[in-house]
């Protein structure tokens, strides 16, 4: 290879590994970011309508966490810090406590994992297990979770799985809100294997939840299944993870997710939009008395993302102080389900369906090349969206929550025309 091959375009292909994906679905290369919309080289735009898998909640280059972000960097701020004291992290997490947790009652201590989701989440496998002593963790069917193998354990996508190479032990699966078309009454198969001693079940450690799976198809539990589920937690003595990772900082209309169901879970795991401007960052929350974490205990070199404390805590001040955002976010759904619901036609002609919350919907095909093909005819006229499901038959929606008006409807049109096209 030489270094003119280097220089091409195809160094994605001759260079990068193969494992490299969303850069298949969107061959450009991408330049430039603001707002709602990408541009590539060629300056084409793009209207970004999967908002960095749910890390861009407030759009790209959001100019008032680009200011204070600016701002840190030009007085020489600490950029990597360990997980040493600074001003930064001092900051953030002063403005976390009476922005996010004190408002909501909510007593969390605040521990910063390693800055990805999954570290976030293997945290908390870990002091659910620390805690209680035991090793199952129940998580549900079409669960994603994350990519490392304690993770993985409680993902359900079977090609996900297959890249683990080795067995995924302590982990076992229950069907999640509606899976089984609401011909069993909730959680009875779950609570027949606690209640009975011959049932083989070991006495799971934790339960780990997504409100509204985001990989697994945009499947939205009802608040009162989360209500039970939380019950069913406490009455066997189970801790309840909520793994807010995807759909936290807001998506559904509160910070968090599970808000609207008015239930207060053992552990929280956050990622994704909590820097808001798509720096890694990840924080697993958990009620003071399951502090038993021995100093360094779950440790890792890139814990103190200092510029990611400067844009979550500007983020806070700007968009959580009040709550216009989630005002905002839960008016924008009206409007997304309508487009959405009209498209699908009222008569079930279509084959399609449609379901969300707050400013994340899923719009399911009959089959993953469909929803493929939609995708890419909308790649092709400017908007992006990404499939999900277990096979990749959702076209899942996840715009910025500081969209318009008009570019909500600029992509739903965008949308319709390519589900039209593709009929
Ligand atoms: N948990 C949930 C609910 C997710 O949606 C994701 C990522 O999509 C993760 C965990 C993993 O996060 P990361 O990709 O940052 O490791």
């Amino acid at each position: 290879m030489t270094l003119t091959d280097i220089a091409t375009p195809s160094v994605f292909e001759t260079v990068e590994s193969e494992v490299r994906s969303y850069c298949r679905a969107w061959p450009v290369v991408f330049e430039r970011a603001s707002g709602s919309r990408l541009y590539d080289e060629q300056g084409r735009p793009y209207l970004d309508f999967f908002a960095g898998a749910g890390s861009l909640n407030y759009g790209h280059n959001n100019p008032v966490l680009k200011r204070a972000l600016l701002e840190y960097l030009g007085n020489d701020g600490i950029t990597h810090g360990l997980d040493m004291s600074t001003t930064a992290k001092r900051d953030f997490l002063k403005t976390f406590h009476t922005t996010v947790l004190e408002p909501r009652a909510l007593p969390y201590k605040v521990m910063f994992p390693g800055p990805t989701g999954t570290n976030a989440v293997e945290a908390a496998l870990k002091l659910a297990r620390k805690v209680t002593g035991r090793q199952t963790v129940v998580s549900f069917t079409n669960a994603f979770h994350g990519m490392s193998l304690g993770s993985l354990a409680v993902t359900g996508n079977a090609a996900k799985r297959a890249g683990a190479g080795v067995p995924l032990p302590h982990a076992i699966r229950m069907p999640f809100d509606d899976y089984l078309d609401g011909q069993l009454p909730d959680f009875m198969w779950f609570e027949r294997l606690l209640n009975d001693a011959g049932s083989g079940l070991d006495h799971p450690a934790a339960v780990i939840v997504e409100t509204v799976q985001g990989e697994g198809g945009i499947n939205v539990a009802r608040a009162e299944w989360l209500r039970a589920l939380a019950e069913l937690c406490r009455r066997h003595e189970m801790l309840l993870i909520v793994d807010d990772i995807q759909m936290g900082c807001g998506r559904t209309g509160d910070f968090f997710s599970f808000e609207e169901a008015g239930i207060t879970p053992d552990i929280v795991t956050l990622s994704k939009s909590i820097s808001g401007y798509g720096l890694p960052m990840a924080l697993c929350l958990f009620r003071p008395e399951l502090d038993v974490w021995q100093p360094g205990e779950h440790n890792g070199t890139f814990r103190g993302n200092n510029p990611a404390f400067v844009t979550a805590t500007a983020a806070l001040d700007a968009y959580w102080r009040d709550g216009a955002l989630r005002g905002r976010t839960l008016s924008r759904a009206d409007r997304v389900e309508r487009a959405l619901l009209d498209l699908c036609g009222g008569d079930g002609r279509t084959g399609l369906s449609v379901r969300g919350r707050g400013l994340v919907w899923g719009l399911e095909f009959a089959d993953g090349e469909r929803a493929d093909a939609v995708c890419r005819r909308a790649f092709e006229t400017g908007l992006l969206v990404e499939t999900s499901g277990p096979n990749g038959e959702v076209v899942k929606l996840l715009p910025p929550l500081t969209a318009t008006d008009d570019e909500l409807d600029e992509g739903l049109g965008i949308l319709a025309r390519s589900v039209r096209h593709t009929a």
